[in-house]
């Protein structure tokens, strides 16, 4: 298999290794069709996430299914479909409550981000590989594989595996409970705020904005028919629903003092320093505040529908989309979203 690798910061570098195969009969083999960077990669690129390379990259991602074992069902040669960035069964106590983040029953020891279940990152690198692979070999395939709808295009959807999932979880459940409520997002990460905001106007929020203080973020808010919010004041609003796309201190803080009384804050921040939370003002103001994992799996049916029916536009985030061959170059000087379309299907190994 020809595959991506992270090294260090700014560095990583193709190499080919061991065919990925089939090792049990619920498994597949798929190759890539597009593949995007997740905003963790572009923090990963430039220096901002304590991960050691290196290991295997990737873990956004559209696949045609290449081969099945023979108890997949649901799926065969020539599928196009999206695979999840984290390793989940669908059968066990956390995947059956819509928790596939939080999967037990993958074998391994362990769950969660950092415990070797997710494609393209640390240790679970070294378990799967990454998605920047002209092969890659998908467990549990009838619960994993899900299907992109008719009509529309993997470049489209390279995100659906993450970061778009990640954006949707953020404001359906909240709009849902409260339909039509206005939304608040603070950008600061490349691209999940973006969908974040989309979204929540694809789900019918009425009033939704998006605030940060980068120029090309916000003119893409603009053009997904967001109200873009330029510079990052001290509170604005108050809104029901928030979020903090920001993954900073400051911009955490920016959401929760924007949260109206009995609103949802969800942060999809990864802080790896203890953070400072205003608990007192939270606790008067009966504001909720979620954080954790995107549970993608269980989401991106609802997410390629929302698209499927032209009322998101994903595309709109993306920077610059590049050809297989341009990946290692392009990854050395990522800044946003990057969508990598698969190698030829004759170039791929057999
Ligand atoms: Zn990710
Ligand atoms: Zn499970």
């Amino acid at each position: 298999v020809q595959q991506i690798v992270f090294i260090s910061p700014g560095r990583v570098t193709a190499e080919t290794a061991a065919d990925p195969a089939i090792e049990s009969p619920t498994q597949a083999i798929v190759r890539p069709l597009a593949i995007a960077t997740c905003d963790l990669d572009v923090a990963l690129l430039h220096g901002r996430v304590p991960m050691q390379g290196p290991f295997p990259l990737g873990h956004e991602g559209v696949f045609e299914v290449v081969d099945v074992g023979e108890d997949v069902r649901g799926h065969a040669r020539g599928d196009v479909v999206a695979v999840p960035y984290h390793v989940s069964c669908g059968g066990c106590p956390p995947c059956r409550h819509g928790r596939t983040a939080g999967c037990t029953g993958h074998g391994g020891a362990d769950t969660g981000l950092l415990a070797g279940q997710c494609y393209g990152l640390a240790r679970g690198a070294q378990n799967w590989g990454g998605f920047l692979a002209d092969r890659v070999r998908v467990p549990f395939a009838d619960h994993m594989l899900v299907p992109i709808p008719a009509g529309v295009e993997p470049v489209t959807v390279a995100s659906a595996s993450d970061n778009i999932a990640d954006g949707w979880r953020t404001v359906a459940a909240p709009l849902a409970a409260e339909p039509g409520a206005p939304v608040l997002v603070v950008g600061g990460s490349p691209s999940i705020g973006l969908y974040a905001a989309a979204i929540a106007v694809a789900l019918g929020s009425e009033h939704v904005a998006y605030v940060d203080d980068d120029p090309d973020r916000l003119q893409r808010a603009a053009l997904l028919g967001v109200h873009p919010v330029d510079g990052l004041p001290k509170r604005l609003g108050p809104y029901p629903v928030t979020v903090d796309a920001g993954a900073q201190p400051e911009r955490l803080a920016l959401a929760l003092r924007s949260t109206a009384p009995g609103g949802t804050c969800t942060s999809i921040g990864i802080y790896y320093a203890p953070t400072e939370l205003p608990l007192l003002d939270m606790f008067l103001a009966d504001i909720t505040f979620r954080t954790g994992m995107a549970h993608s799996r269980t989401v991106m049916p609802d997410v390629l529908d929302l698209v499927a029916t032209g009322r998101l536009h994903p595309e709109i985030v993306t920077q610059r989309v590049v050809g297989w061959d341009d990946a290692v170059a392009a990854l050395g000087s990522v800044t946003g979203k990057l969508v990598i379309t698969g190698p030829a299907p004759s170039a791929a190994a057999a």
